[in-house]
């Protein structure tokens, strides 16, 4: 156990699993870069910024985005699930660098953004010394008169309409890729959801076009339906991302000074960051606290009991490191958010009022917010026929498996 402890917590990938939702899509998914057949440079720049496997959002759109003739894209997921890095990739491997003329277009909403995402293209791109970029946005100058020669323009909505509708900078007939980024945050800001239909107007009908967006509501649609014809579209939904990157196992335990001295190990292997423990009872939750404190493990306390000052500073404590594991109960479950936590510990897991396992509090208490490469782990105690059921039915609901983790390899930690 401790191997595998130690394995997930420094590793920065994460185990790929394809969810094909809809077997009759034509879409197919890759398990790793080399799977895409892209030109062997971009390859190295996807390795030397440390991507070792696509992440799920990429292992879907990508082949599909590749493919050829060229889809086009609708999709959504959280930030940081590696949608930049998804459409970077795809539009990059479509550049003929033998033309000195534009023929990616990447529109972001804000200025921050664009350069953002300029600075993973060229990352992504440090091997293929023939793609050049360009940045279209404020304070860049307007080029007058200069026809663009870069491949890749990236630049906010207004300015690239300056420049290719105004100026005639370049030749927008001559995009073949046309990405929309963060067209949830695109749509918000006053004037961008005009001028991004009036660049894609002037593109030419086989311009492939892609648009991604964090959220999926129906303001987004009709945007996306406006800019891009016969899409394929991807969902992750926040749930699928969530159990993403946790590595789930259960712990067998017959009594509670079991399921204590199985408590006390994992703390003993817990080197790198930090856990949280889930109690049913604010009354275990203290014993368990008691319990290891005099064991001498420094952790923290977290109960319904105290008042919203307290929790904050029992938060904060935790945040900066001064414990390395919370205890707390349901109560507490939702709304706590610290990166740095790689394990959560059912000591009890989690019932609704029907006496059944409660799958959404579960998800809540493992669930990551998405952040990219972060592994957690998530250990349940089971003491019981009862217990085992509700594992069951938390495996049966979100369709992952639990391993099992032998007590006895917990005991060899001692
Ligand atoms: P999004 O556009 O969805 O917000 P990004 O593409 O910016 O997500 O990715 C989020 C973070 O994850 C970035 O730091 C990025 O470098 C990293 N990342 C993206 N794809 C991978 C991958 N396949 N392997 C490892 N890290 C990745």
């Amino acid at each position: 156990m401790k191997k595998i402890l130690r394995k997930r917590l420094v590793q920065s990938s994460h185990d790929v699993e394809v969810q094909q939702k809809d077997p009759n899509s034509p879409l197919y998914s890759v398990r790793s870069f080399e799977q895409l057949n892209i030109n062997h440079n971009l390859l190295k720049g996807v390795y030397a910024m440390g991507f070792n496997f696509p992440s799920k959002i990429q292992e879907t759109a990508l082949p599909a985005l590749l493919a050829d003739p060229p889809q086009n894209m609708i999709a959504q997921s959280q930030n940081g699930t590696g949608k930049t890095a998804a459409f970077i990739l795809a539009s990059l491997s479509r550049v003929d660098t033998s033309k000195p003329f534009p023929q990616v277009l990447i529109l972001s909403p804000t200025y921050e953004l664009a350069i953002q995402t300029a600075n993973v293209a060229k990352q992504m791109g440090q091997y293929c010394q023939d793609i050049k970029f360009c940045l279209a946005i404020k304070g860049e100058g307007t080029h007058r008169g200069r026809k663009i020669k870069e491949q890749v323009i990236i630049g906010t909505p207004g300015k690239v309409m300056d420049w290719s509708l105004r100026y005639k900078l370049f030749d927008i007939q001559k995009i073949n890729v046309y990405v929309l980024d963060e067209a949830n945050v695109m749509i918000a800001i006053q004037g961008h959801h005009d001028q991004c239909i009036r660049v894609h107007k002037k593109l030419s009908k086989e311009c492939q076009v892609m648009l991604f967006s964090a959220t999926y509501d129906q303001e987004v649609m009709d945007f996306a339906e406006i800019i891009v014809p016969n899409p394929v579209v991807i969902r992750l939904r926040k749930e699928e991302e969530s159990l993403e990157n946790i590595k789930q196992f259960y712990v067998v335990c017959k009594s509670m000074d079991e399921k204590f001295s199985a408590l006390s190990n994992i703390y003993g292997v817990i080197s790198i960051g930090q856990a949280i423990v889930f109690c049913h009872t604010k009354k275990t939750a203290s014993w368990l606290s008691e319990k290891l404190t005099k064991e001498g493990h420094a952790v923290a306390l977290l109960s319904g009991n105290m008042s919203v000052s307290q929790r904050i500073a029992v938060l904060n404590r935790f945040r900066d490191g001064k414990e390395k594991v919370l205890i707390t109960t349901n109560v507490c479950a939702r709304g706590i958010d610290v990166e740095q936590v790689t394990v959560v510990v059912n000591f009890d897991l989690p019932v609704d009022q029907k006496g059944k396992a409660d799958c959404e509090t579960y998800l809540h208490r493992i669930g990551r917010t998405g952040r990219f490469g972060k592994i957690g782990l998530a250990i349940n105690i089971i003491d019981g026929p009862r217990t085992t059921i509700f594992l069951k039915q938390i495996e049966d609901h979100f369709g992952r498996k639990i391993l099992k983790l032998d007590a006895e390899d917990v005991d060899e930690l001692e």
